[in-house]
């Protein structure tokens, strides 16, 4: 039987084949951290390839992936494997607690219960907080012979770069459009799929998620909104309170990208490389009325509105919108009052 993932997602199997040859040539680490932006599948790699290394079945043909009968594998696909250990966030969005940590490094320190080998999966990274980052640290420095930490995050930019230079490091790649375009064509039935791969920067599987979501009919929705309200075809104040509904951490980021899609314009790159086609009118229109210093004033806006949300100083969301609003159609050459 032959690995799943890397022939579910094909983007993957270079990097499967990668860790393949590492085993044969028992080249692998101890603490293994994987990067690459949300939605390409980082999880479930590593969950097989976790699986993999507990196999009981050792024979080097095994490297392509886990044999699905042996005790071990029985035990893993029922969720109940003792020498697997998850540490995620108890709640989506929510931070890896130091405690969590403290976990794992009396996980590392017990003997494997099953075969000769333990792993712990740890993501994303970049949730633990600094604590429990240093917490971290002491099982990366003193590795086990017999446990593989297999670390994933989506922003590594956000990582302890003492947390970084401990790990083998791997980069987990968006795949070209075209092969996640076709992809998204065998495995989805929804239509609009260029848009929503837009919106989800690549990542097929957040493609997915966002189309299974109200996320991208949300998005549809806001394009033609905008598109409404620039030709004097819908009401202002009713647009808004359907907006508030949604999550305004999006909406926000679609004025961002909108208004740097004007830069790009001014900047003199092509249409296609605009964050969002749907309103690449209004862009070409904005970018054509309005002065490059107008446009970075908004721009810094937003960059401000972005770090007072991440700081959790609890702006007003939907008064940050209106005044969005507000300052687009004013670029446009338009103000809110006369719809
Ligand atoms: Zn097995």
């Amino acid at each position: 039987m032959s690995a799943k993932v890397p022939q579910a997602l094909p983007w993957l199997a270079p990097i499967w084949q990668r860790l393949s040859n590492q085993i044969q040539d028992n080249r692998l680490g101890h603490a293994l951290l994987f990067l690459g932006q949300e939605g390409l599948g980082k999880r479930v790699m590593l969950r097989e390839f976790a699986q993999q290394l507990l196999c009981l079945d050792a024979s080097p043909a095994r490297n392509s992936g886990p044999c699905g009968q042996c005790a071990s594998c029985h035990l893993f696909n029922a969720g109940s494997h003792p020498d697997l250990f998850m540490v995620e966030p108890e709640e989506a969005g929510k931070q890896i607690k130091i405690d969590q940590i403290r976990k794992v490094t009396d996980f590392v320190n017990t003997t494997p219960q099953k075969g000769n080998h333990k792993v712990v999966l740890l993501g994303p990274a970049e949730a633990m907080n600094i604590n429990a980052s240093n917490a971290l640290l002491k099982s990366l420095e003193e590795p086990s012979s017999k446990t593989t930490l297999l670390l994933y995050s989506h922003q590594p930019g956000s990582l302890l770069a003492t947390i970084k230079s401990r790990c083998q490091l791997y980069s987990v790649y968006t795949p070209p459009w075209q092969q996640a375009l076709n992809w998204l064509e065998q495995n989805s039935q929804q239509t609009r799929l260029e848009s929503a791969l837009r919106l989800a920067k690549g990542a097929p599987l957040k493609a997915i998620d966002l189309m299974e979501g109200e996320v991208h009919v949300q998005y549809m929705q806001f394009c033609q909104d905008m598109i409404d309200l620039q030709q004097a075809k819908a009401n202002w104040s009713a647009t808004l309170t359907k907006w508030k509904a949604w999550d305004s951490h999006w909406v926000m980021m679609w004025f961002y990208e909108l208004v740097l899609d004007v830069q790009k314009i001014q900047a003199g790159l092509t249409q296609d490389t605009l964050a969002i086609q749907e309103l690449q009118g209004q862009t070409a229109q904005v970018a054509k009325v309005s002065q490059y210093g107008q446009v970075q004033t908004l721009l810094d806006k937003l960059l401000d509105n972005q770090k007072a949300q991440l700081s959790q100083s609890n702006p007003n969301p939907v008064l940050i919108i209106e005044t969005l609003l507000i300052d687009w159609l004013s670029l446009l050459g338009q103000s809110g009052q006369r719809i």
